[in-house]
């Protein structure tokens, strides 16, 4: 046996194999031991901060970092899209850096922001990938990423003051829609005598008198529809109300394909607190029942969305701040009675061609110069007219747009207004 290892040790082959097994486990423990080290420095020397797409910080760190001066050039792209109406299409797109790792230095530290999209986790609410953001720095530094997600949260913010958000749908949730728009003044919609007022105190008294609801077992909600011929100012008065409310606006489209019974149920119950949902031509999306019957050709396209979807969903909106719908149409005739029954609709109201008064303001407005008595020469040339006899506040906006600083030149060519 003595002599079998001594000749063992004597063979060059087996001493350089024994020398690379020696050499390849020194490796290994070196790889460990560096492994370990690492995990020890980034436990004890470095700070992470992991934001995942589920939590609200996730688009305003992602806005933020793309704030920064040290902009990356690997970006992503967040486009919203939506369809107005028939070649109405309005696209915003919003860029924020890419999956991958990015560095950035803020308030003299350098920090690696890592973002990570899973291929196979999606969130199942969305249905968008899973993604977060990694933030990662040298030493003990909690107070920074602290910080980071104030000064995210308020740019976010700032953005949004004085502004408008409009929501879209997204899947089975609510989404900002484009850069927030900046408020339109309650002022500048001129609506016939006093109409404007009534909406915005009806709507006030509501908001304030929750109580009244709870204790009488009333749903805290309250339903309008404003009709009318179009270009009278509708869907103008309904965003600036918005902006005096502070509120934001859910766009809903009954057309869009894909919208179910379940999930219009779904998103006007998860439908943001402080926002007006808007459902704007809501004749296009359901004939009246009758029609529907002898006609059953209007129901294509409407997805797996029913009437009788819709007045339930309608019917299960309430929520604690109170909820708020906004129905536009210019064919309230073709409205099934049912939808607009008291309690879906409490407060219907004609918004119409322009008045007398509607005229003369429209026109101080635009001609903050001129006297009453220039905009009563206005109104009674428009009146003398045949086309005058109807016309909407967009067609007489319109037509300042062509004399903008003659009002002399509106007056006198009255009867060029486009119709
Ligand atoms: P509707 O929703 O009734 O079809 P809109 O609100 O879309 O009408 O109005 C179309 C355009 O006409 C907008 O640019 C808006 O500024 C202008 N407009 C309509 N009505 C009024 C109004 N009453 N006062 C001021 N501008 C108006």
């Amino acid at each position: 046996m003595a002599e079998l290892i001594l000749s063992l040790k004597d063979n060059p082959y087996f001493g350089a194999g024994f020398g690379l097994v020696g050499v390849g486990t020194l490796l290994a423990v070196l790889r460990r031991g560096l492994q370990h080290s690492l995990i020890f420095f980034r436990r004890n020397y470095m700070t992470t901060l992991e934001v995942t797409s589920r939590d609200k910080s996730f688009y305003w760190l992602l806005q933020w970092l793309n704030s920064q001066g040290r902009r990356t050039q690997h970006l992503s792209v967040n486009t919203s899209f939506q369809q107005l109406g028939p070649g109405k299409i309005e696209t915003h797109f919003f860029f924020v850096p890419g999956p991958g790792v990015h560095y950035i230095r803020y308030s003299k530290s350098w920090i690696q922001v890592e973002r990570n999209r899973e291929k196979q986790m999606t969130d199942f609410q969305t249905g968008v990938p899973f993604e977060s953001v990694i933030l990662t720095t040298f030493g003990k530094k909690q107070k920074l990423f602290e910080d980071i997600l104030h000064n995210a949260r308020q740019s976010a913010l700032l953005m949004q003051e004085g502004k408008t958000i409009m929501y879209t749908p997204a899947a089975s949730e609510w989404r900002p829609f484009g850069h927030p728009r900046k408020r339109r003044p309650l002022s500048s919609v001129v609506l016939d005598k006093k109409l404007a007022e009534y909406i915005e105190c009806d709507i006030k008294d509501f908001l304030k008198n929750q109580s009244w609801y709870t204790e009488r077992g009333i749903p805290y909600r309250r339903g309008y529809l404003l009709h009318g011929p179009p270009g009278c100012g509708k869907s103008s008065f309904i965003t600036a109300l918005a902006g005096e409310l502070e509120f934001g606006i859910c766009l809903l489209n009954l057309n869009q394909t894909g919208l179910s019974d379940d999930r219009l149920n779904h998103l006007l119950s998860v439908a943001p607190q402080q926002s007006i949902i808007l459902l704007e031509d809501v004749d296009a999306a359901f004939a009246s029942r009758d029609l529907t019957k002898e006609n059953p050709g209007v129901y294509q396209g409407m997805g797996k969305l029913t009437f009788s979807g819709l007045l339930n969903a309608l019917d299960g909106v309430a929520s604690s701040e109170g909820r708020i719908i906004f129905m536009t149409t210019n064919y309230p005739e073709r409205l099934d009675k049912a939808l607009v029954r008291p309690g879906r609709v409490d407060v219907k109201l004609l918004i119409d061609y322009c008045s007398d008064y509607q005229l003369q303001q429209m026109f101080l407005k635009f001609y903050p110069h001129c006297n009453i008595q220039q905009a009563n020469i206005f109104v009674q040339e428009i009146r003398q007219n045949e086309i005058g006899k109807s016309i909407s506040p967009a067609q007489v906006q319109g037509h300042f747009m062509l004399y903008k600083s003659s009002p002399k030149l509106a007056i006198s060519n009255v009867n060029k207004i486009n119709i």
